[in-house]
């Protein structure tokens, strides 16, 4: 990952969402993003330039155009019709962001268009959160990682955060992943935390 002193950013076009400029780079904004929220309370995955990417709730953008910046293509998924018109905008200036609009949790839809990938990343903020990603490794090679960005509110309000959490990590090994980090994302984002796993198998 690229820091110019302690600042974590991301070298393309500025101007997605009025973000800042340091050096001629793209301040990458732990406060607006999950994942560069990660890169700064946990490891990650390093995002490298022959990687392909399949990212779930692209939402408007945001941390998608910063991915865009970083790898080979970004599959990004999203299927509500708003944010979708802004994520259009950022994908007319990324030629490597191919914006899908369909249902995460039906990934049928979009089998057809999207490759195998490197990294699966999601960020959904569903009931159903580990149920969805299990069902996309189908895209995920073999040692390939996969981010899940867990939102526990949207999980189980009867539950604690702590026994969200817990139960996610049970629920992603018992679908076949291997969990490699688990970290909150506090400071930056309240009641988030992010699983990363591995896919078991091939380097
Ligand atoms: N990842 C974005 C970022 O960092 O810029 C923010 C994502 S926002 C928390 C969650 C997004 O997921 C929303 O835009 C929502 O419409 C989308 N979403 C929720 N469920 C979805 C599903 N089943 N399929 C596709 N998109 C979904």
């Amino acid at each position: 990952m690229i820091r110019i002193g302690d600042v974590l950013v991301s070298q393309g076009e500025g101007g997605v969402y009025s973000e800042r400029m340091l050096a001629g780079a793209r301040v990458w904004d732990p406060f607006r993003s999950k994942l560069a929220a990660l890169y700064y309370t946990g490891n990650g995955v390093e995002l490298t330039a022959d990687m392909r990417v399949l990212y779930l709730g692209a939402a408007n953008g945001t941390t998608v155009s910063h991915v865009a910046d970083y790898v080979e293509v970004v599959y990004a998924v999203e299927f509500a019709p708003r944010p979708m018109q802004d994520l259009l905008e950022v994908a007319r200036r990324r030629k490597n962001l191919v914006p899908i609009m369909a249902d995460a949790s039906r990934p049928e839809q979009y089998a057809p268009l999207v490759e195998e990938v490197d990294l699966l990343y999601q960020d959904v903020a569903q009931p159903d959160q580990a149920a969805i990603l299990a069902r996309n490794c189908a895209f995920l090679r073999q040692g390939g990682h996969a981010i899940l960005m867990l939102k526990t509110r949207s999980v189980d309000i009867r539950k604690t955060p702590e026994e969200v959490f817990h139960d996610t990590i049970a629920e992603l090994a018992a679908a076949g992943l291997e969990v490699m980090e688990s970290v909150w994302l506090s400071p930056y984002h309240k009641d988030h935390a992010a699983i990363v796993c591995i896919k078991p198998g091939r380097k």
